[in-house]
Formats: structure tokens, sequence, C-alpha cells
């Protein structure tokens, strides 16, 4: 099959679709593999170290898509990427359509086979191609915390190990999914005092075998969020209802009772924010101050991290990515059904009902 990745060119879009271990997997399999010129450089992988493994570096855009039987991205394609599209292509990439009814269209209008990551889904719901995004966000989370937590950016000085002698920060976690147990893990070894907080009691079960002794788990009701977020040096809102937006745990009247210089990163802000006053900041301006604390809201956080992102999204999408290269995508998706979950337009229709009820569009 011939395979192209072009560059990402989404506004502050550095990650890449496929690594050179990627290109080596299909070009051994019997592939062509095409990449745009520069595509890997946001995560410091030239054309040099694509080409030593078999790729064929393409100058232009419009050659890289104009080669492929399929087009494998990060991002969703942008307004002046769907002229590429056209019958036959197959896509592979985040596509977020149920914000994004003028690409849904346009894919729909050009007959494109488009398979989304994000619906790509495991028998027990697992989100595999959603989930190496939430490691990156979650452990960069107590890291940014941390580093907020300092005076120069506003916080309140309160270094998280501590020294011999004074108290640690303690960090307070809403959500210990995928994201929270990150940023858990990473709090931990910082040295900071933690608390997770979730309502799945089974989840708090799995993190005390694992932590007893070094987290406080305890099941996620307002008077335990209130009671640990006025005594929290920094909290970490990492919650998800799947499909829904994300509930406001903390209020602002609770933020005003928090200590000074207190900081929440809210991991959560692209589902709407947990904490009520989040609004999504970039990466060039990240924090603002809500009351006598400082809230870091960055929408796409492993965005500042693409090398490790980059290697994290292609080990959880080459399976897949081989799969479709290899069997061809109606063969692919019939025999994997958490693939098959991704597919999102076909022959210009709508596959996925629910991007068809947020967008009005029988699917
Ligand atoms: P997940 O499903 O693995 O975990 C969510 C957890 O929240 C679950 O354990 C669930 O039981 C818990 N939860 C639900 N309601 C709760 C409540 N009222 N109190 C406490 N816990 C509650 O999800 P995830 O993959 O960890 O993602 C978490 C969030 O991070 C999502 O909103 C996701 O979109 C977001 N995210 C943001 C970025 C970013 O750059 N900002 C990057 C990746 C993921």
């Amino acid at each position: 099959m011939k395979i192209s990745i072009p560059r990402e060119i989404k506004n502050n879009e550095f990650r890449v679709a496929i690594t050179p271990a990627g290109v080596r997997d299909l070009v051994t399999a019997g592939h062509h593999v095409t990449i745009e010129t520069g595509a890997g450089l946001g995560s410091g992988i030239t054309d040099a170290d694509y080409q030593q493994e078999g790729a064929h570096i393409v100058a232009s855009a419009e050659e890289c898509w104009g080669h492929a039987d399929m087009v494998v991205k990060v991002k969703e394609p942008i307004a002046e990427e769907y002229r590429h599209f056209r019958e036959g292509l197959t896509l592979f990439a985040y596509l977020h359509l149920a914000a994004e009814p003028e690409l849904t269209q346009a894919l729909m209008d050009a007959g494109v086979t488009a398979i989304a990551y994000e619906t790509v889904q495991l028998p027990g719901g697992g989100l595999p191609l959603l989930a190496p995004m939430s490691e990156v966000a979650g452990r960069l989370a107590a890291i940014v915390g941390a580093h907020t937590l300092l005076r120069p950016q506003g916080g309140s000085g309160q270094l998280v190990p501590g020294v011999p002698g004074t108290h640690p920060a303690h960090v307070v976690i809403l959500g210990g999914g995928v994201a929270g147990t990150n940023a858990m893990a990473v709090a931990v070894g910082l040295g900071a005092r933690v608390t997770v907080l979730d309502t799945n009691i089974a989840r708090l079960r799995e993190i005390d075998a694992l932590y007893a002794g070094r987290v406080t788990t305890l099941a996620s009701n307002s008077l335990e969020i209130e009671r640990a977020v006025t005594d929290a040096d920094l909290v970490i809102g990492s919650v998800l209802i799947p499909g829904a937006k994300a509930p406001k745990l903390v209020s602002l009247d609770l933020v005003s009772k928090m200590k000074p210089g207190s900081v929440l990163v809210d991991i959560a802000v692209d589902q709407g924010g947990c904490f009520e006053g989040s609004k999504p900041t970039t990466h060039d301006d990240p924090t603002f101050a809500v009351h006598n604390s400082v809230y870091y809201c960055v929408a796409n956080m492993p965005g500042a991290a693409p090398a490790t992102s980059t290697s994290a999204l292609t080990n959880a999408t080459m399976p897949y990515v081989r799969s479709l290269a290899n069997k061809g995508w109606k063969d692919a998706l019939k025999t994997d059904a958490s693939l098959a979950a991704g597919l999102s337009t076909h022959a210009g229709a709508l596959t996925n009902q629910f991007v068809g009820t947020a967008l009005g569009i029988t699917a």
C-alpha cells in the first residue's frame, strides 16, 4: 500500500504521525512510505532519519497526499488541506468531527474513508489512541504544577518536595484515571504528599494496592473535595465523564478559601474544565489568577512535549496502521471491532452516530 505522512500545519502542532521505527516496519512489510519534507523536525526527526529506513521524501503537501492510498496524520485536517481529499483515499488521524461540521462535510463530499483515532475503542471501553496523550498530560501536569508553585510564576513559593525539616506540598488529584494516575506517579516521585479522589472505588482500590502509604485515596464527594482542596498547595483536575462536559467540582467560592498562591491545573479544560472559572489557555500564556490562586488551563498540554508525544502516539497507532496497510481498510475493520469503531465517513456517508447526533446529520 502507498502510505503518506504529511507535515502537520495546524498552528503549534509539532508532532508527526510516524517515527523511523514505524517506517522500517511498513517498508519491511512491502509498503511504500512517503513523507513530506520536514514533517518530523518538530519532534527531532530529520528527513535523513526517515530515508535511512526506506521512506521517500517529497517536497510538497500535494505530492505527499497525491501519492497515497492512505494518509496517516496527527491532527484533523484544516481548511487548506481539504483540497487534497478525494474518493478512494483512506485517512487515519484525530478528527474530532463532532466539533467540526465543515470538515465532516468536506470528507463526505469527497468520499474519503475517514477513521478517527479518538473513537477507536477497546471492548472494555478504553480509548487506546487517547490514552497516550492523557499519560503525557498527566505527567506534565505535576511538573508544570510544581513549577507554577514557585514564586516567580505567581505561586506560593512552596517547593514541592520541601527539604528536611519542612513540609512537602500537598497535591490533590481529582479523577484517578489515566491522566490522574500519571500525575499521581510524578507527584509521588517529586516527594509530594498526595491525595487522589475518584467516584470509582474499584479504581481507588487499584491505586491503594500500588501506593498504600504514599497516596491517600478518597471517595469523591463534595465534602471530601472541599476538605482536600482547602488544604492543597496544588490541585490537578483530571476527571472525565465520557461523552459529557466535565463536572465543575471546584466552585469559585471554594477557590476563594484556598491557600494564597495555590495552583490549580485543569487537564480537563478540553472538556470544559472541572474548576469554575477555567478557560482554555496556550503554552505562550498558560496561567491566570483567580482569587488568590493561579490557574493553568492549557488545552493541548502534550504539544509542549512533541518528542515524547510523537513516540507515545505512534506506539499506540502503529498496530492499527500496520493492520490497515496489510489488510486494506475493509478487512482490517472487519477483523477488529475496536478499529471499526473509528470509522467516521465512507463513500459520502457519515458512519458515526454520535457525530451525527452532535451535527444533526443522519448517520
Ligand atoms: P479517564 O476516563 O481515564 O479518567 C477519568 C477519571 O475521572 C475516571 O477514573 C472517573 O472515575 C473519574 N471521575 C469521574 N467523575 C468524577 C468525579 N465527580 N470525581 C472524581 N473523579 C471522577 O480519562 P483520562 O484519559 O484520564 O482524561 C481525563 C481528562 O483529561 C479528559 O477530560 C481528557 O479530555 C483530558 N485531557 C486533556 C489534555 C490536555 O492537553 N489538556 C490531554 C489529554 C487528556
